[in-house]
């Protein structure tokens, strides 16, 4: 029997109308809780994510702001911009989008941001906060998406086996992160894997539940899938293809159609984790602005 399709969009939708009345709340108090995105140089692909951004942040009744700075930016401007929105009231969450340009270190940008508005979760204080249960913690939103997808669709993870493919700092790490905590939706028993596990398909076909988080256009196939699994596809590629209107489909990191007919759950790309992330942005923004506002 193919497996249940987990519908990340009408998770993410949910969710988005829960935040909305947080904002309403917020708003009798006086606060709007408000995201500011900056992006630096002209990364087509990056400036879509940053659109949808604000268009999300201004529907849930929020202030979605963006900062466009040239590519040929220095690290020093930016940081500047960075200490500006730190000290910026109106702003309860900053988000610089990556990658940077070269002549700028990524990690010294990130460490700059103040942690309570640091909603994207990469700050170390934020990351050392998830790794040891920290209630106080902003998740990153990709893997606290997932973790939201598992809960909405009843999917045991108590003493499950979990296999995450990806050791990414953005995804893989702070999956194993969140599901290793004792807790609601947590208490596994979590696997790493990366590009340097040898034979990897031992390791996803002993999974209870398989997250593939590699990067790579339909990397996992049915064979590789523990019949009963629950599939949590965070990859996203875009592909060429002539047969649709706009040339182009998206693929994620598992091979749909052989691997829906041995999982019992699986999320489609696109409609499964994608819509997740920035509802978790959101979320996260909010929070920021419940706490620190
Ligand atoms: P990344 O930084 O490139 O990390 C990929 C990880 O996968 C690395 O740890 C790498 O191992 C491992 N890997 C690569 N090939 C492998 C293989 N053949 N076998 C086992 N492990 C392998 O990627 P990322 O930023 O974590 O993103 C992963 C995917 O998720 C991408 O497709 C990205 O577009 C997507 N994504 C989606 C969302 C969303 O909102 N849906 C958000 C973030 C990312 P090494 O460490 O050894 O190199």
């Amino acid at each position: 029997m193919p497996a249940d399709l987990i519908d990340g969009a009408a998770v993410a939708k949910k969710i988005r109308q829960a935040v909305t009345l947080r904002v309403d709340a917020l708003l009798v108090r006086d606060i709007r809780p408000g995201l500011t995105v900056i992006l630096v140089g002209e990364d087509p692909a990056s400036a879509v994510y940053v659109r949808s951004k604000e268009k999300s942040c201004i529907e849930a009744g929020m202030r979605g702001e963006t900062i466009r700075m040239p590519a040929s930016t220095s690290e020093t401007e930016l940081l500047a911009r960075v200490d500006q929105l730190n000290h910026d009231p109106r702003v309860h969450g900053i988000l610089v989008q990556m990658p940077l340009p070269k002549q700028i270190d990524a990690q010294k940008v990130i460490r700059r941001i103040k942690p309570e508005k640091d909603v994207d979760g990469f700050h170390p204080v934020n990351v050392g906060k998830t790794l040891i249960g920290d209630a106080d913690a902003f998740a990153p939103c990709t893997p606290a998406g997932v973790q939201v997808l598992l809960r909405e669709y009843g999917v045991q993870t108590s003493g499950r086996d979990v296999v995450i493919i990806g050791r990414s700092n953005i995804v893989g790490k702070p999956m194993a992160s969140l599901l290793m905590q004792s807790g609601e939706t947590a208490d596994a028993t979590v696997t790493v894997c990366h590009s340097r596990t040898a034979n990897l398909a031992w390791h996803t076909k002993r999974a209870d539940i398989l997250i593939a988080a590699a990067g790579r256009p339909e990397l996992v196939t049915g064979d590789m899938v523990k019949a009963g699994a629950v599939v949590i596809d965070v990859g996203m590629h875009r592909v060429a293809d002539p047969s649709t209107k706009s040339g182009t489909r998206l693929l994620g990191d598992v091979h749909f159609p052989s691997v829906s007919l041995v999982a019992s759950k699986i999320t489609p790309v696109p409609g499964g984790v994608g819509p997740m992330t920035i509802a978790m942005l959101l979320q996260n923004t909010v929070r920021a602005a419940e706490l620190y506002g």
